[in-house]
């Protein structure tokens, strides 16, 4: 049995090395990642319907992946949370809205066309900002946890660092929405508060503290590199070859391989309705 090894969060850019950055990945080891779709230097968000180029370059990256690797790759798309910013400021908060909600239609219709596995990133931006800001946020993420649940698909979320009563947060906002928990995904989570995350699905940054084999007795989360791509910023946050890399050191560890499969498999499954095999 081979154990699949997928990075739940990685980032490619046209910019960056994005398949040669995968085949660094699959040298080291990975099998699966999930592409997520990032604003790309040259496509801003302007107006009502600039998001869809965007997600055309975030699932155009990821085919190259299919087609040029021997690496599985999926694409999540939507609306970038830090995108609202830039637009409140150019057309005021309530305008800068509507522009992000037409963005979240424009990902359900290529979801729905299964070309993307769900929404992602969406949701607040990670740093203070203001509470007109929160608020509009706030709304467009009980959009995109709507649209989620009539298509059955997952949304992977950002936002400011985790805490339990985030976690709460976003459990009574999918339960109100219909939208099944395990399909909320927690982007960048923590291991301190893994323990109670509620029945969301965390996705865990996979830094040295996941080097703990007690972590994986119950383990509930998928691992994440949130990998850049940017060549510029090579150390800025963990490399493409980290995942598979902790994982041979989570076997040496002790961590049993039936373990890992939760990790890499059946959470993955159930949170976005994907085979890992
Ligand atoms: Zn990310």
């Amino acid at each position: 049995m081979k154990l699949p090894v997928l990075d739940d969060h990685i980032h490619l850019s046209p910019a960056g090395g994005n398949v040669e950055s995968v085949r660094r990945f699959e040298r080291a080891g990975g099998t699966h990642c999930i592409v997520v779709n990032m604003p790309y230097p040259g496509m801003e968000v302007t107006k009502a319907g600039s998001f869809r180029a965007q997600y055309e370059e975030t699932i155009r990256l990821c085919d190259l992946v299919n087609e040029n690797t021997g690496v599985k790759a999926f694409a999540v798309i939507g609306p970038y949370p830090v995108e609202l910013l830039a637009l409140a400021e150019k057309w005021g908060v309530e305008r800068a809205k509507e522009i992000m909600m037409a963005g979240v239609d424009d990902a359900a219709t290529l979801i729905k066309e299964r070309r993307a596995i769900g929404f992602g990133e969406i949701g607040r931006p990670h740093f203070p900002v203001p509470k007109e800001i929160v608020q509009a946020s706030n709304e467009i993420i009980w959009y995109v946890f709507t649209r989620a649940r009539e298509i059955g698909c997952a949304a992977v979320v950002h936002t400011e660092r985790v805490s339990e009563e985030l976690y709460a947060e976003l459990a009574a906002l999918a339960e109100k929405a219909g939208l099944p928990k395990e399909k909320v995904v927690k982007h960048f989570a923590r291991t301190d508060s893994v323990a109670a995350t509620n029945g969301i699905t965390p996705s865990v940054l996979a830094g040295r503290e996941i080097l703990d084999a007690g972590l994986f007795e119950e383990p509930n989360f998928m691992l994440e590199t949130d990998f850049l791509d940017d060549p510029a910023r090579p150390g800025a946050v963990l490399d493409i070859t980290t995942i598979p890399k902790r994982v041979r050191k989570l076997v040496q560890l002790g961590v049993s391989e039936e373990k890992i499969w939760k990790v890499m498999v059946d959470l993955p499954k159930k949170a976005y309705g994907v085979e890992i095999d």
